[in-house]
C-alpha cells in the first residue's frame, strides 16, 4: 500500500462566508492540532486559500491519522493525496500511472474519470485537456479500465495548484458538524448514564465548547460511580477537547427532599435542584445553555408534563439533542462514539437510590412548587454549601 504524507482536509461551506470563513476555517485548524498532538508522524497543520491540509514530517500510519481525524467536527472528508512538484505534463503522466497502480493494481477493472481544477491558469493545458490526455494515458496502461464520466468508480481529482500538483482519488468521510469553538459553552448534565455523554457529543458537534456537572451522593453512589462519570467525560473530550468537571455533593439535598416532600414527586423535585444547581454553575462559567440527555416519555421523569415542570426552573435555554430518539437510536450513538461499554457498568446512580416505586407521571407545577415549600427551612442553605464545596477536575480526552 502507498504511504501518504499529505491530507487533504475537507469542509462544507455553506453559510460560512466573509469573516465566519476564517472563525471556521481557524477553529477547525486548532482543533486538528489538539487532534493529532499525539498521533506519530510530527503532523502539521496548514492553511491555504480554499484548503487546510495535514502533513507529516516522516512516515505515518494513514489509518492512525485517519481515526483521529474522524473526531474533528467540522471535516466532511480526509483525502490522502500525493503532492507533486510541477515537472511538466510528462512527469504528471508517470505519478498517475504509479498511483493508480499502487492503489487499483495493474488488473483494475473499474471505471474512472479524470477530474482535473486549475488554481493557476497559466498551466499549459487547460483542464479539458487534463482530462483527455490523462485518461488516455490511463486507458493505455491498464487495459481493465473505461471511462465513465457520470458515476465512475473511481474519480481521479488533478488540482493544479500554485506551487504544486495535488492527485488523489479516495475521501475517507469525517464527523460533519462545525469545528468546537465556534459557537459558545454549554454545561451538560452528565450522569452515569447512556444519554447524557451522546447529548454532550451532538452539541459539541455543532461547535460548542462543553463544561459538565455530575451530581454525587456518596455514601450512596460510590467513588468507582464518579470515576465512571470522569471515564465518560474523558470520552466525550476526544470529541470536544478538554472539559470542566464539576462534581456536586448532593447527598445531603437528596436527602432533605426525601424526608420533607411526597416520595411520589421526589425524582421531579430533585431535577429542579439539579437544573438550578447546574445553572449556577453555568452563569458562573459563562455558559449559555445547559444540555441534558432527556428524551420525551422515556422515563417517568421525562413525560412532556414532567419535563415542563423541570423546566420551569431554568432561565437559560436547556438543549435536549436525544429528544426526539428511540432508546436503540441513543444506544447506536453511544456505540458509534464508544462511551457504551462504559455507561453501562453496573454502578448506582444518584437517581435511582431514592427512587418511588410510583413516581408522578402528570406532576403540575402548582403541587410541586407546594412541596418545595415544604423545604424552605433549610433548603438554601445546602444548595449554598453544595456550590461551596464543588470539586472541579480538568478533563482531557483519553485514547
Ligand atoms: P442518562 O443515561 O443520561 O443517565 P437517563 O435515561 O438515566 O439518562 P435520567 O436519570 O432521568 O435519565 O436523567 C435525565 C438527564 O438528567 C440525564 O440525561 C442527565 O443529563 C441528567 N442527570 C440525571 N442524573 C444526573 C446526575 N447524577 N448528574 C448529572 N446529571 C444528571
Ligand atoms: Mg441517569
Amino acid at each position: 500500500m502507498m504511504k501518504f504524507r499529505v491530507f487533504l482536509i475537507k469542509y462544507a461551506e455553506i453559510g460560512i462566508k466573509g469573516k465566519n470563513r476564517f472563525l471556521f476555517e481557524d477553529a477547525l485548524v486548532k482543533q486538528m492540532r489538539r487532534a493529532l498532538k499525539n498521533v506519530e508522524g510530527d503532523l502539521r497543520v496548514y492553511k491555504q486559500p480554499g484548503r487546510i491540509y495535514a502533513e507529516a514530517a516522516g512516515d505515518c500510519d494513514t489509518d492512525e491519522v485517519t481515526e483521529a481525524l474522524n473526531k474533528v467536527f467540522g471535516i466532511t472528508a480526509i483525502c490522502p493525496i500525493l503532492q507533486l512538484p510541477d515537472e511538466g505534463f510528462e512527469h504528471l503522466a508517470r505519478e498517475t500511472v504509479r498511483y493508480v497502480e499502487e492503489i487499483y493494481g495493474q488488473d483494475c477493472a473499474q471505471t474512472f474519470k479524470v477530474n482535473a481544477r486549475r488554481a493557476r491558469k497559466n498551466y499549459p493545458k487547460t483542464s479539458q485537456q487534463i482530462n483527455e490526455d490523462l485518461g488516455e494515458v490511463i486507458l493505455d496502461h491498464f487495459p481493465g479500465m473505461h471511462v465513465d464520466v457520470h458515476k465512475p468508480d473511481i474519480l481521479l481529482n488533478i488540482e493544479i495548484r500554485e506551487s504544486f500538483i495535488n492527485l488523489y482519488s479516495m475521501e475517507i468521510p469525517g464527523p460533519g458538524g462545525m469545528p468546537v469553538g465556534t459557537s459558545g459553552k454549554a454545561m451538560l448534565l452528565l450522569s452515569g448514564g447512556i444519554d447524557s455523554p451522546v447529548a454532550g457529543y451532538m452539541i459539541a458537534k455543532r461547535g460548542c465548547k462543553i463544561d459538565a456537572t455530575y451530581f454525587h451522593a456518596p455514601p450512596y453512589t460510590s467513588e468507582w460511580a464518579k470515576q465512571k462519570v470522569i471515564d465518560l467525560a474523558k470520552i466525550v473530550a476526544r470529541y470536544s477537547g478538554p472539559i470542566n468537571l464539576n462534581i456536586v455533593n448532593f447527598t445531603d439535598i437528596q436527602m432533605y427532599i426525601y424526608e420533607k416532600c411526597p416520595h411520589e414527586e421526589l425524582t421531579i423535585i430533585m431535577r429542579r435542584y439539579m437544573m438550578r444547581i447546574a445553572q449556577t454553575l453555568a452563569e458562573k462559567s459563562e455558559c449559555l445553555g445547559l444540555i441534558t440527555g432527556e428524551s420525551i416519555g422515556q422515563v417517568a421523569s421525562q413525560t412532556m408534563a414532567s419535563m415542563m415542570v423541570t423546566n420551569e426552573v431554568c432561565a437559560m435555554p436547556v438543549y435536549r439533542p436525544c429528544v426526539g430518539l428511540d432508546k436503540q437510536e441513543i444506544v447506536e450513538l453511544s456505540e458509534k462514539i464508544g462511551t457504551f461499554e462504559t455507561s453501562i457498568l453496573p454502578y448506582e446512580d444518584c437517581c435511582t437510590i431514592f427512587v418511588a416505586k410510583h413516581p408522578v407521571t402528570k406532576p403540575t407545577l402548582k403541587h410541586i412548587r407546594r412541596s418545595e415549600v415544604l423545604l424552605s427551612e433549610k433548603i438554601d442553605e445546602l444548595v449554598q454549601t453544595a456550590l461551596d464545596t464543588v470539586e472541579t477536575v480538568w478533563i482531557k480526552a483519553e485514547e
